[in-house]
């Protein structure tokens, strides 16, 4: 059993009142990989009936723990265990897993038990007539969900929901946007859940907040500031660690990866990295800096495991649009130019072993670094504003990139607690001294190649030339230069209506053709 990979990793339920008759589930399909359990369960005052994916071997109902009228099930994994077992007051919790935690935290706070949880997961809960479906505070495993007359549908895919069979039905949920191409299907929308109650049969939903990105910023001496981003960044490392075998960074050489890879490497033997590039461009040269300086500075039995440079054809890359779409569910384009290059990346790592992987993800959100002319203090916190009001339902951080080959994912920077500090960082800590990202870089200075911590932000769209093979085939289709950004985003939502609302897989879809149907439809920025 790989017990270090969350013990499930997706679920598509529906629940009924204990009592009604419920309905048979079909079957479903997920773009996560790993067997699925076929679920029966009565959960308080509630009968689930539908499946959960879990890693490949896991046990017979992976990442469920009911107790009397309680009944959790939890994708994904928590990451301040230690905190939740004093909460609860209970040490025999440490070792029990994290759906029982969980668990014992809806005992003791109810509903907003999800207020004090720091993790990747999403959760459907049952505690008596109450059911909770919630997400983490970055809504780091996606949640959709559809409410029907006397039954209520779950789901860490859209396209896995039952309802999507069968042509989505259901009701308005007051406070969510219904998805794209769906009459009700909801995502629960990051630090949030869905309080459901069955009043008289009929399920009766509110809105659940549990957390949202801090407005108020902190001025910090120098040196304090970087003591915290320092300890925060190896808490959260250390948190996403488990026993088994080794962990894998995925490297590019920016100092966001590098910083992980570094962190890592000092807090576990055996740590092994992998470096995607293109036929257009690569970073190699860069990342395998970092990993041979790591190779050196851990020697003997705390030796890192080695790395690996994997050069994709662009043909072949742009061949996985589709599976990127599919896997992240995600309808914007620039996002999906930065989740392609990893998708493809993860498709070609081995497949028959499990992995945990790290990642630099996310980093230049809470501190800015996507905007390289923000001299102005103002122009960058203003950016770092408006991301955390718009990353909401673009699935940027989705497992389910990676799931669909098989490995799990977790992002340090997105941590609960890490984030929160770097977010309330005053601007002038993040750019300083004519410099980007100048605390994070500051703060592991000591664990890197000074060449390292010194190289400019290059996004991972352009240091694999994503970003310029995917405009050459839409010049190759005609399209004008002025376009070119219209007609990404055409193509990407007709390859969404296709295989998340149309529930098409990847493998039959032909990319040339449904190009061409996006740039030709009469609303469309063809030629
Ligand atoms: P910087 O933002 O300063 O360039 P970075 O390269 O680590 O640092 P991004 O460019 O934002 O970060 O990329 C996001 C993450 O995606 C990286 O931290 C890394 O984990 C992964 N990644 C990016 N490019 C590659 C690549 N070529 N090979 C492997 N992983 C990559
Ligand atoms: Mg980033
Ligand atoms: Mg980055
Ligand atoms: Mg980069």
């Amino acid at each position: 059993m790989p017990g270090h990979l969350p013990d499930a990793t997706g679920f598509a339920l529906t629940a009924t009142p204990a009592g009604s008759a419920a309905e048979q589930p079909g079957t479903a399909c997920f773009a996560t990989a790993g067997p699925t359990t076929a679920v029966t369960l009565r959960a308080g005052d509630w009968l689930w009936t539908g499946f959960l994916v879990s890693p490949a071997g896991s046990t017979p109902l992976p990442g469920v723990a009911t107790d009397g009228p309680t009944t959790v099930l939890l994708a994904g994994e928590l990451y301040n265990q230690d905190e939740l077992v004093r909460a609860v007051g209970d040490p025999k919790l440490a070792d029990a897993g994290d759906a029982w935690l969980l668990l014992a935290c809806l005992r003791r706070y109810g509903p907003h038990a999800f207020r004090l949880v720091n993790g990747r997961f999403a959760a459907l809960a049952a505690d008596g007539g109450v059911l909770v479906a919630a997400t983490d505070h970055c809504g780091g495993v996606p949640l959709y969900l559809a409410v029907g007359a006397a039954s209520v549908s779950v789901a860490t895919e859209a396209k896995a929901l039952p309802t999507m069979a069968d042509g989505p039905h259901g009701q308005a949920v007051t406070g969510l946007r219904p998805l794209r191409g769906t009459g009700a299907v909801h995502q629960v929308p990051a630090g949030g859940g869905v309080v459901v109650e069955a009043a008289a049969g009929r399920p009766r939903t509110r809105l659940l907040r549990t957390w949202t990105p801090p407005l108020h910023r902190r001025h910090l001496p120098e040196e304090e500031a970087l003591r915290e981003v320092r300890e925060a960044l190896d808490r959260a490392v250390r948190s996403r660690l488990r026993t088994g075998p080794a962990p894998t960074a995925v490297l590019s050489g920016g100092i966001d990866s590098s910083a992980v890879a570094a962190l890592t490497a000092s807090a576990c033997p055996g740590l092994r990295t992998v470096s995607m590039g293109t036929d257009l461009r690569d970073e190699f040269r860069e990342a395998r800096l970092v990993a041979d300086h790591l190779a050196r500075a851990h020697p003997g039995p705390a030796a890192t495991g080695g790395h690996t440079e994997i050069r994709i054809d662009t043909a072949d890359l742009l061949a996985e649009l589709p599976w990127t779409i599919w896997a992240s569910e995600c309808t914007d384009p620039d996002v999906v130019e930065y989740l392609l290059p990893l998708a493809a990346l993860y498709r070609r790592l081995p497949a028959d072993r499990p992995l945990r992987i790290l990642t630099g993800y996310g980093a230049d959100i809470p501190l800015g670094g996507m905007h390289r002319d923000a001299d102005r203090l103002a122009a960058l916190d203003d950016a770092v504003a408006h991301d955390m009001e718009t990353f909401d339902g673009l699935n940027e951080m989705s497992p389910v990139l990676s799931g669909a080959a098989g490995h799990w994912t977790t992002h340090p920077y997105w941590d609960r607690d890490l984030l929160e500090r770097l977010l309330t960082l005053e601007a002038g800590l993040k750019r300083r001294h004519g410099r980007d990202k100048w605390v994070l870089r500051e703060a592991v200075a000591d664990l890197l190649p000074a060449e390292t911590v010194r190289r400019p932000k290059l996004g991972v769209h352009e240091g694999s030339g994503t970003t310029s093979s995917f405009t050459l085939l839409l010049r190759e289709h005609g399209v004008p230069d002025e376009r070119i950004g219209a007609a990404k985003g055409a193509v990407v939502r007709r390859l969404y209506d296709r295989l998340v609302a149309g529930g098409a897989h990847p493998d039959e879809i032909d990319l040339g053709q449904e190009t061409k149907a996006a740039l030709h439809r009469p609303d469309a920025p063809g030629i």
